[in-house]
């Protein structure tokens, strides 16, 4: 009986296996298709100061296939990555989220910061500087650009060095602020930070998760929080879900408090509805 449900194991095993296999395969092939068809769609998620007042917001795509219903970043951007399909995706993304921008200055809006997550490839792909400039000149003012961020995880540490500082410097150089996504989860140190002269750090929401209760962390992010002000970065923490966390995090002024207690990313639509006075 043992072999029985040993053997049933296996073919379950493998049944799931080949799901997972046939799943990550379909929607490799359906990506380009999702990107032709204008499946892609951006949401926003609002940025908000100690005072509950919208300073930002972060740009997080969208995936609303007919076939798999909504599907999200975690799962397509590490298979756009590595199928390549990512620099077009990447060059889609900013070039809506940038319209966009442009289209809520022209009305009037006054948000400080607009946030856009760039995945490593993206930023390594030869060309990519010149065409987040033109970009750029193509949407914005001058005055306007520096409200752009770029948000890149720790793993850019993981690469050539030199490379990524220069990539980063370019970028600044063209008006691109920079943050450091993820804080906290991966290589970086606060030194590495100031090297690559980024302007801000945003606090990693598995911190935020045990704030309330546990003193480690306590003591982690208010350490982060210090140290990063004293160097003049600002400060975004993610993951802020409940009233508790906010109200303990809020006495420290950060630049901004993201997370679901104040909304989850909403369609344009939405976000405009809820949050911009057009
Ligand atoms: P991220 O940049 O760290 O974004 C934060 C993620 O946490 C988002 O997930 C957001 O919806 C979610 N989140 C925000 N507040 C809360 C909260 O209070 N509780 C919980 N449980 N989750 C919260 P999402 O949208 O699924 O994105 C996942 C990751 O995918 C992002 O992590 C980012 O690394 C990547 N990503 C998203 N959009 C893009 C994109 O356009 N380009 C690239 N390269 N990566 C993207
Ligand atoms: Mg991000
Ligand atoms: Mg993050
Ligand atoms: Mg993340």
């Amino acid at each position: 009986e043992a072999k029985a449900l040993g053997r049933d194991g296996v073919i379950l095993f493998n049944r799931a296996l080949a799901n997972r296999v046939e799943r990550k395969l379909l929607i490799e092939q359906s990506l380009h298709l999702a990107l032709k068809e204008n499946n892609l769609e951006i949401y926003f998620q609002p940025q908000m100061d100690m005072n509950q007042q919208l300073v930002g917001c972060e740009v997080l795509s969208r995936w609303e296939d007919p076939e798999f219903g909504v599907i999200c970043p975690n799962e397509f951007i590490p298979i756009a990555e590595s199928t390549g399909v990512i620099i077009e995706l990447g060059e889609y993304i900013l070039d809506r989220s940038l319209k966009t921008f442009q289209e809520w200055l022209s009305k009037g809006v006054e948000i400080k910061q607009f946030s856009i997550n760039i995945s490593v490839r993206q930023l390594f792909y030869m060309g990519f500087v010149n065409k987040v400039d033109q970009l750029m000149q193509k949407y914005l003012d001058e005055k306007d650009r520096h409200k752009i961020v770029f948000e890149i995880t720790e793993s850019v540490l993981a690469e050539d060095i030199t490379k990524v500082t220069k990539i980063l410097s370019e970028l600044k150089a063209i008006g691109i602020s920079l943050s450091m996504d993820d804080f906290g989860t991966g290589y970086s140190s606060l030194n590495y930070l100031r090297t690559l002269n980024v302007d801000e750090l945003k606090i990693d929401k598995t911190f935020i998760d045990h704030f309330n209760d546990s003193d480690t962390d306590q003591v982690m992010v208010t350490t982060i929080i210090a140290i990063a002000q004293n160097f003049g970065l600002k400060v975004v923490i993610e993951g802020v879900e409940t009233q508790e966390q906010f109200d303990l995090l809020a006495i420290y002024d950060c630049f901004a408090y993201q997370g679901f207690y104040f909304s989850k990313p909403l369609s344009q639509k939405e976000f405009e509805k809820n949050y911009l006075t057009l």
